[in-house]
């Protein structure tokens, strides 16, 4: 088959990744920039082009979509759609969860747990806010940060009152959110591909911070889930639409909750942790669904 990466460079380590495993399978492997396409629409029909050459020959797309990118990117992958072409997560899943408020709607409409979430309001009522919480530690998070950046812990009232303060006055877009202390600074990022777990790590925050992820010093094992985590990432993946995603867990007290979800999960950490090709299995999604 010719499958293509949608991402910005061959030489990152999950583009690398995905091309080995396809390759290995026999397939050809291409990577096209998300940023280097046209899009026509004419005559009732769509046209893709990648730089001059028009694309027309594909069978299935693996967006690996940044989220600077993510409306020129989110256009492409609509795109390939247009042109039947099958995409590993959907332009329209990739939009579910790519916002942390838009994703934790949907997920409540399945009654998937969360950690409890308030959205900023418009109108700078930062003490209405914060009195829908009890006093002590609170998390506030711009909505579409990534990698740990945008992550606030508040420990106290005053703190949480001037960030919030801060972020209204910068028009910023975030949620304040309970802060699961029991946690103990790990969560767990398990990655779903057509609706089964492939791959699963513990991570624990570097010393002094709060935040698990590995672009800020965390550190990582491989891990078994219990039933329950398992149920609630396939049941978020369904939910959202993904065919591939990364779903982080919190371990609390009252069971596992959705923390967010990534359309674009890096697979460095998770391949190298658990030993487990990522790759293979979302090449064997694609094989899956040409019946190969
Ligand atoms: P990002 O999308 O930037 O990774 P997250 O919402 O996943 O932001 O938060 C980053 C990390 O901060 C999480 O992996 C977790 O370790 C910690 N964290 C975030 N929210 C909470 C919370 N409500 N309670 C406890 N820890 C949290």
């Amino acid at each position: 088959m010719n499958i293509a990466i949608l991402s910005r460079s061959e030489h990152l380590y999950s583009t690398k990744s995905l091309l080995k495993a396809g390759r290995s399978r026999g397939h050809d492997m291409e990577v096209i920039d998300p940023l280097a396409c046209n899009l026509t629409i004419k005559s009732g029909k769509a046209v893709l082009r990648y730089y001059d050459d028009i694309v027309n020959d594909l069978d299935a797309v693996i967006p690996r979509i940044g989220s600077s990118q993510t409306a020129t990117g989110v256009s492409v992958v609509r795109q390939f759609e247009a042109l039947q072409v099958f995409s590993t997560v959907s332009s329209q899943a990739i939009l579910n969860s790519r916002d942390k408020w838009t994703c934790f709607q949907l997920l409540v409409r399945q009654q998937i747990p969360t950690p409890k979430t308030v959205i900023g309001n418009f109108y700078g009522d930062a003490e209405g806010l914060l009195n829908q919480f009890p006093d002590g530690p609170i998390i506030i998070k711009l909505l579409e940060g990534t990698h740990g950046n945008g992550v606030i812990l508040a420990e106290g009232r005053k703190h949480a009152l001037t960030t919030i303060e801060t972020l209204e006055s910068l028009n910023a877009r975030f949620v304040l959110q309970e802060f699961i202390e029991e946690s103990k600074g790990a969560d767990l990022r398990v990655i779903v591909v057509d609706g089964m777990v492939v791959a699963a790590m513990k991570r624990q925050c570097a010393k002094g911070d709060f935040r698990s992820n590995l672009h800020r010093g965390g550190t990582a094992k491989s891990v078994s889930l219990s039933k329950a985590e398992e149920q609630v990432a396939i049941k978020t993946a369904k939910t959202l639409g993904l065919g591939v995603c990364g779903v982080d867990i919190l371990q609390s007290k009252n069971g596992p909750m959705v923390l967010e979800v990534n359309s674009t999960p890096g697979l460095e950490g998770i391949e190298k942790t658990t030993q487990k090709s990522v790759s293979k299995s979302i090449i064997s999604y694609i094989e899956r669904h040409y019946k190969l």
